[in-house]
């Protein structure tokens, strides 16, 4: 099992299950059935301490994601998007876990999808 992608795909699922009828996290706006959506992360995904972080990700539109790296207006919006839907107290961690250096061990990763899985089948339940 590679354990990254297993993490990438829970995260994915997760996020697509709880953001189902969300706007665009990056523009704000809806985001149409035709339209092309992705999970995007407010910490780039460079940053792995904070690339499977749930408050990290939301859904948003494909074209917004890819624009959004040379666009400062769209990361403005992504960020008071963010701010609007989690705590500040957890934004200011997202923030300050950014730049530190994370090691998962291999256990560590197995233990995170234990509790991604268990999220996602109470989250289907529901
Ligand atoms: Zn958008």
């Amino acid at each position: 099992m590679n354990a990254n992608k297993t993490l990438t795909d829970l995260t994915r699922d997760i996020v697509n299950l709880r953001d189902k009828n969300k706007d665009c996290i990056i523009c704000g706006k809806p985001i149409c059935p035709w339209q092309e959506s992705e999970i995007c992360h407010y910490i780039k995904r460079r940053h792995i301490s904070t690339t499977w972080d749930l408050l990290n990700v939301a859904k948003g539109h494909k074209s917004c994601n890819q624009l959004e790296e040379s666009s400062e207006l769209l990361q403005d919006s992504h960020r008071m998007n963010v701010l609007d839907r989690i705590d500040s107290v957890e934004f200011m961690r997202l923030n300050v876990n950014k730049n530190k250096t994370v090691h998962l061990s291999p256990s560590d990763k197995l233990e995170m999808i234990k509790n991604y899985r268990e999220i996602l089948k109470q989250m289907k339940t529901k």
